[in-house]
């Protein structure tokens, strides 16, 4: 029995954050937030907008909308508050209202963001979806999430709902988007039409939950993480601190708000903000990318590490930049990433044919903000995801047989030795910290460990505090009495001319308990032969060197992905090893 829907699971007692009320702090992003009128506590969705327009600056573009052919449509900070509080009227006329479920499954489209933030303003819980899933994983996540309410669009309805409906006993209301008039479902423009005007957002405690996330299944079954509204305190101060929002920008987060990222940072941390936000309803197209670039003249860019390699495809470092030049990026200030590893080589491509290194940055959907980056005007290491944020404190943690942090009596050790390898541990207590597992309490209760979070992921500290990504506990290789980073391998095959892609792996072997075995996608004009994995090879044993260099290297240009764009070590390894592939619903191929 999870206790997190009647208000918030604290995490074992430790000590509290401590708060220094410094540049970009907690303390520092407290107060610049507003709080809702008459000290009723504190709401995302208000913070976001509605504090905006009373501070008379309604008239302002928050969503510029670019449809898939490329109209744009400018929803102002007024109309945003308008419709949004119309829609937290119309949900309270169906009777849905506190804590009860709304999920959204839909298109990066002006709808998605009125529901959003109505849903927030009704101090209901938002359960984002991608809209990519296919049926399973989208009825798996209504029924685990106990949704009431399913905003959609019709025809997503059609393909990936009506057939399950009979599964989904506690799914009330379908509120589609379109002309279509599919039976159990009701026109999400008709609730707008008949909602009121003047929705009053009810008190809402910073405790209250507010967001339901699940994760991206890259390690397993998709775990239901629980967010609250306190969260926008972590939002605000991030957008400063990670990604150096100011409040005149234009910026961009390619990342679909089916994912923390797309809430944390394509809603709520810039609209917090008061900037601009462009919002892309169409698919991954380079020139596209660089055209929406260049017409909104986006200051600040927030995308993902696959993106910037499907980029770096499309105009290799050393070819003439020809398709990047013929685009003026002269507007972009700030590039950033998230997801996964970044490469040295994406680092330094962005230098050179964007202008501007692209900053690296770690966090997870437990932790709700980025915890560790490489911000503006700091020097980036190409490779570190650099370094915790104001307010965080991150530690390395000795690991015990299991690969996970080794907790004796209920202690940790943190381990000081500059690049000692560990787990990844923050201490617990920022205000956008998961309140919980979905119905797993004892989950969430194991990932907390003498006041420590404890992220599952490996990394190290080098002497002058910058982090470096070692791998998730999980995919850590152990081969011959060394502990490998598949990370680390992948970068260096990544710097081979022929490769865009790596996933590394460590195969079972009767001498050294694992060998290391990579995967690779090559570039366009490169041709998959012994003679080109023979030189992959041994361009890795040079870089790496005999111990960690991958004995065999293997070419497949459909890597296993999740719909976020991570690679799937645990499906290469299943499937090397003859094993259940387990969860895949998260799998990119899972339509
Ligand atoms: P699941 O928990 O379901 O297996 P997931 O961990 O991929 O999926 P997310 O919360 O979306 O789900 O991703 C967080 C993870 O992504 C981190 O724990 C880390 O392993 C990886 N990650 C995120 N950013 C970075 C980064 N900058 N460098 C390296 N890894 C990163
Ligand atoms: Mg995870």
């Amino acid at each position: 029995m999870n206790k997190v829907s009647g208000g918030a699971v604290r995490p074992e007692p430790g000590p509290a954050q401590s708060t220094p009320a410094g540049p970009h702090s907690w303390q520092w992003a407290r107060e610049r937030l507003d709080g809702l009128p008459d000290g009723r506590g504190l709401n995302i969705a208000y913070e976001a907008v509605d504090r905006h327009v009373a501070a008379g600056r309604g008239d302002k573009a928050a969503l510029r909308c670019v449809a898939a052919d490329l109209s744009v449509t400018t929803v102002t900070y007024a109309e945003l508050a308008r419709l949004s509080g119309r829609f937290a009227s119309g949900l309270r006329a169906l009777g849905v209202g506190r804590g009860d479920r709304v999920a959204t499954l839909l298109g990066r489209c002006p709808e998605l963001y009125v529901t959003v933030l109505g849903t927030l303003k009704n101090t209901s819980v938002l359960c984002p979806l991608f809209a990519a899933f296919g049926p399973e994983p989208v009825a798996e996540r209504l029924r685990l999430g106990r949704v009431s309410v399913l905003v959609t669009t019709d025809e997503l309805y059609e393909r990936k709902v009506a057939a399950q409906r009979d599964r989904l006993p506690d799914l009330r209301h379908v509120l589609t988007v379109g002309e279509g008039r599919p039976p159990g479902t009701s026109p999400f423009e008709a609730l707008l039409e008949r909602a009121a005007d003047g929705f009053v957002i009810p008190a809402t405690s910073p405790e209250d939950m507010a967001l339901l996330h699940f994760t991206s299944g890259t390690t397993g079954t998709p775990k239901g993480a629980v967010h609250v509204h306190e969260a926008v305190v972590a939002h605000y101060a991030t957008g400063a601190s990670a990604l150096g929002l100011r409040p005149d920008d234009v910026y961009w987060c390619t990342a679909d708000p089916g994912w923390v990222t797309g809430t944390s940072y394509g809603i709520s941390a810039p609209l917090a903000h008061g900037v601009t936000t462009v919002v892309d309803a169409g698919e991954y197209d380079a020139r596209r990318w660089y055209g929406i670039l260049a017409r909104n003249r986006v200051d600040v860019w927030y995308t993902a590490p696959t993106a910037i390699r499907m980029l770096m495809r499309a105009s290799p470092r050393g070819s003439p930049p020809d398709l990047p030049r013929s685009y003026d990026l002269s507007a972009l200030r700030f590039v950033a990433s998230v997801g996964e590893p970044l490469n040295p080589e994406a680092v330094r491509w962005g230098e050179e044919v964007l202008g501007l290194p692209v900053h690296d940055n770690w966090w997870q959907t437990e932790t709700g903000c980025v915890m560790i980056a490489n911000v503006e005007g700091a020097p980036i290491r190409p490779g570190s995801m650099g370094r915790p944020l104001p307010g965080v404190e991150a530690a390395v943690l000795e690991r015990g047989p299991d690969g996970r942090a080794r907790v004796t009596s209920g202690r940790v050790r943190v381990l000081d030795d500059p690049d000692a390898e560990g787990e990844l541990a923050l201490r617990a207590g920022w205000p956008s910290m998961f309140r919980g597992y979905l119905d797993a309490e004892e989950r969430y209760r194991r990932c907390f460990a003498d006041g420590w979070y404890l992220s599952g992921d490996i990394a190290r500290r080098d002497a002058d505090g910058w982090f470096w990504f070692v791998g998730r506990a999980d995919d850590v290789i152990k081969s011959a009495g060394h502990l490998i980073g598949p990370f680390e391998v992948e970068s260096a095959l990544m710097e081979h001319p022929a490769v865009v892609e790596a996933g590394v792996i460590g195969r079972p072997d009767p001498v050294a308990g694992e060998v290391v075995k990579a995967f690779v996608s090559l570039g366009p004009g490169f041709t998959a032969d012994t003679a080109l994995a023979r030189d992959i090879t041994a361009f890795a044993r040079r870089r790496l060197g005999p111990a960690m260099a991958p004995r065999e290297v293997v070419f497949d240009q459909h890597l296993p992905k999740t719909r976020s764009g991570k690679v799937m070590r645990r499906l290469l390894r299943a499937r090397e090893l003859g094993l259940p592939e387990g969860d895949v619903s998260a799998l990119e191929e899972a339509r």
